[in-house]
């Protein structure tokens, strides 16, 4: 069948909920894409920002095939290996203390909602606890992750939303003051917003969020969904900032394909928070994403992940702001490591899709603004080639 055929049958049984890209794409490998016609495509997207690994790592696909033909699923009501030693890996990476393995990065914001409001629920009893959240942020499509989504529009067909959210501006610690009371038992943010438009928080918001949520005994929540895993240099984009959360998320690229989520809390939370009975799920923390996350995790210091996004990293920064530099229609440039932005002053769909067919797949975030999220594993030599094709597209 062809590619067009293909798209007018999944236009006639999926749900409309995506205006999707005309590509039907099979299999990859490397940082290369190939679609069900043979073409190849250099990816500057990895599944929005999932595959940190690139495509058909053969130790990771062997790490879950593996794992495939021992057991896949049990039940959390019994233990399982694979989940006892991803937990004690992504705990050493990230000195959080305990985690909940869950199938998405909506859930993860699910239990991270729940886990503040249990928190100070244990300390006065009331059960009208206050949020505060970003304008602009992204935790997910779930009610309880769109409750904190700081963009009206994907939340204005589906209200009531959960109650008790306010929004602040991000960088703007007297915005987020003024919201303060005693009822607030959390404040969240992405420490790099994606979806909203690559903004990173600035070292001082966040520590004098860090400090707010220090002095009153709020919890600090930050979502690393798609900023986390390396993405920024560091392996949680908050560790280049010598501050830590109470609480983290987690999904995106800690399976690098498998679905999976997380959220983290330390030791603290940990004992006044979630108890038995509170929180569950079927599938999450099952062997098979445990046996994925682990083999990331391994791969990740094996083939020095971070240290490669700091170079290649730097590199594109370089690169794109001679873009920015050389064309009057690009507003800004913006972003942290292999997680960067070019903020147009008009939509960007055309030189999305004029890449794409030219063999460069890219993402926007918004209308106005192109995302390069590639794979981790990137060399300077990918920049150069994505960089070619994406000037002849502007
Ligand atoms: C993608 C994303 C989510 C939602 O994750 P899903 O797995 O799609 O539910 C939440 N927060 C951030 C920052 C994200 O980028």
């Amino acid at each position: 069948m062809s590619m067009t055929d293909l798209i007018d049958e999944a236009e006639s049984v999926l749900l409309h909920t995506y205006n999707r890209y005309p590509v039907v794409f099979e299999s990859g490998e490397g940082v290369y894409l190939k679609d069900i016609e043979g073409k190849k495509y250099l990816d500057f997207v990895s599944g929005i920002g999932v595959f940190a690994l690139g495509y058909a790592n053969q130790e990771y696909n062997d790490a879950v095939k593996g794992q495939v033909d021992k057991i896949l699923h049990t039940s959390n009501y019994y233990y399982n290996v694979p989940a006892i030693e991803a937990a004690k890996a992504v705990k050493k990476v990230s000195g959080m203390d305990r985690i909940f393995f869950t199938n998405s990065g909506a859930e993860a914001i699910e239990g991270a909602i729940k886990t503040a409001r249990k928190y100070a629920y244990l300390k006065d009893g009331q059960t009208d606890h206050e949020i505060i959240a970003m304008e602009h942020s992204f935790h997910g499509r779930t009610m309880g992750a769109l409750s904190v989504t700081g963009t009206p529009k994907y939340r204005e067909a589906f209200g009531p939303m959960i109650g008790n959210i306010r929004f602040a501006q991000m960088n703007d610690i007297e915005s987020v003051k003024a919201l303060v009371n005693k009822k607030t038992c959390a404040i969240m943010l992405e420490t790099v917003q994606g979806e909203g438009g690559i903004h990173p928080a600035t070292e001082e918001f966040l520590k004098e969020i860090r400090a707010i949520c220090d002095e009153q005994d709020i919890l600090m929540i930050l979502d690393e969904i798609q900023c986390g895993m390396g993405r920024t240099g560091f392996m949680f984009a908050w560790q280049r900032y010598g501050i830590k959360p109470d609480v983290m998320t987690l999904a995106k690229a800690l399976g690098c394909g498998v679905p999976v989520g997380a959220f983290m809390m330390n030791q603290k939370v940990g004992e006044h928070s979630l108890v038995a009975g509170d929180h569950g799920t079927t599938y999450g923390g099952n062997p098979l994403t445990g046996a994925a996350i682990c083999k990331v995790l391994e791969l990740f210091e094996k083939n020095h992940v971070t240290e490669n996004v700091n170079e290649v990293g730097a590199y594109l920064y370089e690169k794109l702001d001679e873009i920015e530099a050389s064309k009057e229609d690009i507003i800004d440039h913006r972003g942290v490591g292999l997680m960067q932005g070019l903020e147009f002053n008009h939509p960007v769909a055309d030189i999305i899709n004029k890449a794409l067919a030219q063999g460069v797949v890219l993402i926007n975030a918004g209308t106005n603004i192109i995302r390069f999220l590639p794979p981790l594993v990137i060399t300077k030599q990918h920049v150069d080639e994505m960089l070619e094709i994406f000037k002849n597209c502007l």
